[in-house]
């Protein structure tokens, strides 16, 4: 099941909501094939309106976005957000449909007339017992939930995953494992991935590059490499300075 990883590029993109608050205030980037992006940044910062302006659920007021050089505005919206995964933290999963059903509902508006096949390799690519499709969503954990949220998401072979706080209401154990396995799953079927999560460390240890927005811009664009080194200026440092300690005394515990 190899995919085409796209690249998304924003242009001068800003966003206004009605009663006056600038959410995105002019952002330019290029994210590349195959890259694991995460964007951090306080509540408020902004991070939610830059990710929908990829698949439309915000316009901007002004710029542009593109995914593979051409701009999402020339595309309907339910044929655009059918080439773009999108999974957020409480994935709504329908409850009175199976988890197979549910996990089958992008196929059926693409077309396609028999997915059990490629519901059970779905259910597998995200690590589930494709036994699981026959149950209803409220019979699964959270973090089984989210995991069916993915595959719903990478059922229509997007190679665009845009994530919001995917693993916001989970266990720090089941967080951990789900973020490996996305990563995983990333490198294994050549996607492009953006992860939107206000967790530095978990941006530090999942993406290839982190970007840090606060009151609407980008203020850091760096590797974690570089961002632990302190390489990526001030605001930046304030954030990576919190897990930078935490280890730092879990080591010293340890000694
Ligand atoms: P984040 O995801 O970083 O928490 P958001 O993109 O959700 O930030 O919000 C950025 C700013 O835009 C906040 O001030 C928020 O209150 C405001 N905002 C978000 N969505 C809307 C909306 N639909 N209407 C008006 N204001 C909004
Ligand atoms: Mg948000």
């Amino acid at each position: 099941m190899p995919e085409q990883s796209r690249s998304v590029t924003f242009k001068n993109v800003s966003k206004t909501y009605a009663g006056g608050v600038k959410a995105v205030d002019g952002v330019s980037l290029e994210v590349s094939g195959g890259c694991f992006v995460a964007l951090v940044g306080a509540s408020g910062s902004g991070k939610s309106t830059l990710l929908k302006t990829v698949n439309r659920l915000v316009d901007p007021s002004a710029g542009e976005v593109l995914i593979d050089g051409a701009p999402v505005a020339a595309e309907p919206p339910h044929l655009l957000r059918r080439r773009i995964g999108y999974v957020f933290q409480n994935i709504g999963l329908f409850p009175h449909m199976t988890v197979a059903q549910n996990v089958a509902i992008g196929l059926k508006l693409a077309g396609e007339r028999e997915p059990a096949a490629r519901v059970a390799e779905l259910l597998a690519l995200v690590e589930l017992d494709p036994a699981l499709g026959a149950r209803m969503p409220d019979a699964l954990s959270g973090g089984q939930r989210q995991r069916v949220g993915v595959a719903r998401a990478l059922a229509c072979s997007p190679g665009l995953l845009l994530m919001d706080e995917p693993f916001g209401a989970l266990d720090p154990v089941t967080r951990d494992g789900l973020g490996k396995a996305i990563r995983a799953l990333h490198a294994r079927i050549g996607l492009t991935t953006i992860l939107v999560t206000h967790d530095m460390a978990e941006a530090l240890l999942l993406a290839d590059r982190v970007l840090v927005m606060a009151a609407g811009r980008i203020v850091a664009d760096a590797t974690p490499r570089d961002l632990l080194a302190g390489k990526a200026g001030g605001a930046a440092d304030a954030l990576v300075a919190v897990p930078r300690e935490q280890a730092r005394r879990l080591a010293a515990l340890g000694e």
